[in-house]
């Protein structure tokens, strides 16, 4: 099955390193050891920040509509949601601001959106800084 890879798109990760990059976005890390493991994390910020597949995270997007196994991947996906739910109710007790990222808002006609998610990270942290 083609979308079924991995877990985790290394392509996407890097496109939102590019745009950190791009927008003169520091202080972020990658593997910090924090509950949940998110792809990035600003500590300063204590911001985390996950890029999830949207086959493997159950995004209701064209991505994610599997032919064959039907029921299999529903449960196996069901448990992914349940969890990234629990990781992000934990992080936010803890303090946390959690951001989600679609592999999707990546493509060209959802670009708009996701600057904007941030741009918000982006004014937080000069307005702090
Ligand atoms: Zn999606």
């Amino acid at each position: 099955m083609r979308a079924v890879k991995s877990s985790k798109n290394k392509s996407t990760e890097e496109k939102l390193i590019a745009y950190f990059k791009e927008n003169k976005i520091t202080g972020w890390r990658r593997n910090y050891k924090v509950y949940g493991k998110p792809d990035f994390v600003l500590p300063d910020l204590r911001i985390a920040i996950f890029v999830d597949g949207c086959f493997w995270h159950g995004h209701n997007c064209r991505n994610t509509h599997p032919e064959q196994n039907k029921e299999y991947w529903q449960r196996k996906i069901g448990r992914n949601m349940a969890r990234d739910k629990e990781v992000t109710d934990h992080l936010e007790r803890l303090g946390w601001n959690v951001i989600r990222i679609w592999e999707c808002e990546f493509l060209k006609k959802n670009r708009g959106l996701l600057e904007k998610r941030l741009k918000a990270l982006y004014s937080k942290q000069r307005t702090d800084g």
